[in-house]
């Protein structure tokens, strides 16, 4: 069987310490192996990148951009192989994984305009005969740790920006599907970049922690579930480190009376059923404003997934597939078992998925679940699964309250045809991200991404122009060139343009 090991130093390695099985979903099977990385192995990473972190700094940016025009490029002409591997090891249909990875290849676009994006500010004259700028230097090596869902798009997020900014990377990708990660990381080679500039090691906690602990990292992103984003931040902050640690979410629509309901049911459709619900940005809850609208969308959803087609990822015409791990498959079951007991009513049940000649994969069907509750642990919780669950309220501002009270602030979109409500929603709500008739506002490559509340610890967002920010550190210079035989005085108040 294959194992699935580490690129360090331009090389695939293969340490052969602890192991972890990795299934295919959509078949239940161990596919693969992937290796467990040791301190030690992790270390030998980050020696690499030390290494290779002095020559790589004085690179000129665009000798840096012109790894990423190529990088963009063998990305491009081997998409259909990274797109199986996504399919193989997270279960993703094959048309999502090539939109996963198309918003990757994105971020490696906007890493291309590094000469641009790191020209820094100049004031000429700030006093008589002295100049004033500010540039950006790399912080020299970082780290990323990334989750399962997005094994190709969330890393992108990550090293492109990193590497042009002139730093060198250490990525801890999800040890649940690690495959795909590591031959994108493996094309950068391909693509000209130095060894030790980036580094792939493939583990669990021992090699996470050995990044939050070497003093050699100086600053760490983090993208997964919320209880370990916090774990990273307190971790990496009390450690000196730069962190940015992105967390998990429970995304809200608010279906207004006034809403094109036939629109707003099909895309509610794609973005809470759509990667079996495993997006931080799913919309998970839509909440209904007056009865009539809530029946009115319960009826047409339920309609609706009628025709949700569920199955392996390699069959194109399916919808979605399964979830990652059986253990997450009986997660998943056990909100919609609670959500029953504690008195809400499931509307479409998906407990029950039979996928011919595929029953061992890890489906979950559709799930519709009305007159959910705020005290409900479904409601509380984020679920990570293809459940859509309902709560009804009275008025738009009970709505925005309900959004407003949850511990996530990830993702949210109001649909309504009023330019007024979306205006008001959209100025006062406390999310991050948010979108009008728009159900997965996932910001474009030349924005920035992330939620707010306990959906980001740290101050800069992930990607575009804050990821410049976050890789560099501000040095300002002022100078001057005396005139010849002119001498200066001592000066002893602080210096002004007085
Ligand atoms: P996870 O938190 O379990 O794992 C993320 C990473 O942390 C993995 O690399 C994993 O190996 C590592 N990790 C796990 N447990 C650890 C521990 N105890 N100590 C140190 N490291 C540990 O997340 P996941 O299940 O892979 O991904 C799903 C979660 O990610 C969801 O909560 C989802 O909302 C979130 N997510 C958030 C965003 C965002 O941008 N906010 C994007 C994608 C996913």
């Amino acid at each position: 069987m294959i194992t699935v090991g580490h690129f360090i130093n331009g090389q695939m390695t293969n340490e052969g310490e602890r192991t972890q099985d990795v299934y295919n979903p959509s078949t239940g099977e161990v596919s693969k192996q992937v290796a467990l990385a040791s301190k030690t192995t992790v270390e030998q990473a980050i020696s690499a990148a030390q290494a290779a972190f002095p020559a790589w700094r004085n690179t000129p940016p665009i000798k840096r951009a012109r790894v990423m025009f190529k990088f963009k490029d063998l990305l491009e002409k081997n998409a259909e192989k990274i797109i199986a591997l996504i399919g193989e090891e997270h279960g993703k249909i094959t048309h999502d994984a090539a939109g996963e990875l198309q918003r990757g290849i994105e971020n490696v676009e906007y890493a291309c305009g590094a000469p641009e994006l790191l020209k820094g500010e100049h004031s000429k004259n700030v006093a008589q005969n002295v100049d004033s700028w500010s540039e950006f230097q790399p912080l020299g090596v970082v780290a990323g740790i990334t989750p399962f869902n997005f094994p190709a798009m969330v890393p992108l997020w990550m090293y492109p920006m990193a590497i042009v900014c002139g730093n060198c990377f250490i990525l801890k990708p999800s040890e649940r599907d690690p495959s795909s990660t590591l031959l994108i990381a493996s094309l950068l080679k391909e693509a000209g970049l130095p060894d030790g500039v980036m580094n792939v090691v493939n583990g669990d906690k021992e090699a996470v922690d050995t990044l939050l602990n070497d003093e050699r990292i100086k600053a760490v992103s983090f993208v997964g579930s919320t209880p370990i984003a916090e774990y990273i931040y307190t971790t990496a902050s009390a450690n000196g480190k730069r962190c940015q640690a992105l967390g998990g979410a429970k995304n809200h629509a608010i279906v207004m009376p006034d809403a094109d309901m036939d629109n707003a049911v099909a895309q509610l459709l794609g973005a809470a059923f759509g990667s079996s619900g495993e997006r931080c940005m799913a919309l998970s809850v839509a909440v209904a404003v007056g009865d009539t609208a809530a029946d009115l969308l319960v009826s047409k959803m339920q309609e609706a997934m009628k025709s949700l087609k569920i199955g392996p990822c390699h069959d194109a015409d399916n919808d979605f597939g399964p979830v990652i791990t059986k253990q997450h498959q009986h997660k998943v079951f056990g909100f919609i078992d609670s959500a029953e007991q504690q008195g809400a009513n499931i509307v479409v049940d998906g407990r029950n998925p039979s996928i011919s000649g595929y029953e061992d994969g890890f489906y979950v069907g559709g799930t519709l679940i009305d007159d959910v509750t705020p005290e409900m642990d479904s409601y509380k919780a984020e679920i990570f699964g293809p459940v859509l669950q309902v709560v009804r309220v009275d008025t738009m501002q009970a709505a925005m309250d309900l959004i407003n009270d949850h511990e996530y602030g990830n993702g949210t979109c109001i649909f309504t045809r009023d330019g007024e409500a979306a205006r008001y929603f959209s100025d006062n709500i406390q999310v991050g991200m948010v979108g009008i008739n728009i159900p997965l506002p996932v910001p474009v490559a030349y924005h920035s991404f992330g939620g707010w509340k306990r959906s980001l610890f740290g101050d800069l967002h992930a990607y575009g122009p804050d990821a410049v920010r976050f890789y560099t550190k501000r040095k300002t210079i002022t100078q001057r060139w005396p005139s010849a035989g002119v001498r200066e005085g001592a000066l002893f108040s602080m210096p002004t343009m007085s």
